[in-house]
């Protein structure tokens, strides 16, 4: 079986990506091929167990819920970063949630007008439909789906929150703490599927992948939004980008990486951008956030902020694809192949 390996260019506006695919033997991505050089004490990839190389260490700066430091690792055949180890109780570091439940129906309205721009990319391919998001929270998203004319299901591990989507929000909404196990478990199929900084949060985005991608309906499309690990507030701000958000964060895909898992599992690139809204924001955030930490006087660390975002957006022209978020749409083929019938 051949795999895709892939090169990726954005385009000016990085609306649309090219990808240059050469095809490689699936045992050579599988092969663990130990480095001379490298350390034995770097544990090698859990998707693929090929070597890996020290990225970086870092505490949880963001809610301070442990001293402990935190080791991410990426590896050097499939790109993907993780962190090792994953502590085996991941509760205490999400104590308080991270956003709080509504009072109502019209108060999540009020946070779900400011976020209408998530369904742009969306509308672009599906009008209505069927739409599953996992990892909804709260439903800001989910609201302005349904609101858009969307049949809504979700999938969270939080209870209240499951609760709030089914009883206030009127969504349909599963609650797992394992959402590919829970996808293998649904039988229908969707028009769209949607992760909105979701996948890094999950002890095995791969399967989420792969499930996600046997449950989009000819056509459909998946939407997955994540922290960007090439960003350039990544490489200017190392252990102290407030988008590691350890230990709560497990994985990181470079966008060569997330194209090939889905493209393994038989979808297509249709856009990827790190300079949307939302990536801008994660962008600002990462320096307001860098700068409050180091300077005691409020007004002046929110200029602080402003100017070294401003710095950083003017190195982002230069050299593209490197806001603080990633946002990618693939989509199924509009014709799945119908199973082969026996010549008997
Ligand atoms: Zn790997």
């Amino acid at each position: 079986m051949l795999q895709p390996q892939v090169g990726i260019d954005f385009d000016n506006n990085e609306r649309n990506v090219v990808c240059e695919v050469t095809l490689i033997e699936q045992g050579q991505h599988a092969a663990h091929e130990p480095d001379q050089n490298e350390s034995n004490n770097t544990p090698p990839c859990p998707y693929c167990n090929s070597v890996a190389r020290q990225l970086v260490g870092t505490k949880d700066f963001n809610r301070r819920t442990t001293d402990l430091t935190f080791q991410y690792f990426q590896c050097k055949k499939c790109g993907l970063v993780f962190m090792d180890p994953i502590p085996a109780d991941m509760r205490p570091f999400y104590e308080g949630g991270y956003q709080k439940i509504p009072n109502s129906l019209s108060e999540l309205r009020a946070i779900a007008e400011t976020e209408k721009y998530r369904m742009k990319p969306i509308l672009k391919y599906k009008n209505g439909g069927r739409l599953l998001e996992i990892g909804p929270w709260v439903g800001v998203f989910s609201c302005n789906a349904k609101d858009a004319g969307f049949d809504v299901t979700a999938i969270d591990i939080d209870e209240n929150c499951i609760s709030f989507l089914n009883n206030v929000v009127g969504v349909r909404a599963l609650q797992s703490s394992d959402p590919a196990e829970t996808l293998g478990q649904i039988k229908e199929k969707f028009d769209v599927i949607a992760m909105w900084h979701c996948l890094e949060h999950l002890p095995n985005p791969w399967a989420v992948i792969q499930r996600a991608a046997e449950r989009l309906a000819p056509g459909g499309v998946l939407l997955v939004a994540i922290p960007n690990i090439e960003s350039y507030e990544f490489s200017a701000l190392g252990a102290a980008w407030k988008h590691l958000d350890a230990p709560r964060h497990l994985y990181f895909y470079p966008a060569k990486s997330l194209v090939t898992l889905c493209r393994v599992n038989g979808l297509k690139e249709v856009e990827l951008t790190t300079t949307d809204e939302l990536s801008n924001a994660l962008s600002r955030d990462a320096w307001y956030s860098w700068a409050s930490a180091r300077i005691p006087v409020k007004y002046v660390r929110g200029v602080i902020g402003l100017v070294t975002y401003f710095y950083a957006r003017n190195r982002a022209k230069k050299k593209p694809a490197c806001g603080s978020g990633l946002t990618a749409v693939f989509q199924c083929p509009h014709v799945v192949a119908p199973p082969r019938q026996s010549s008997l």
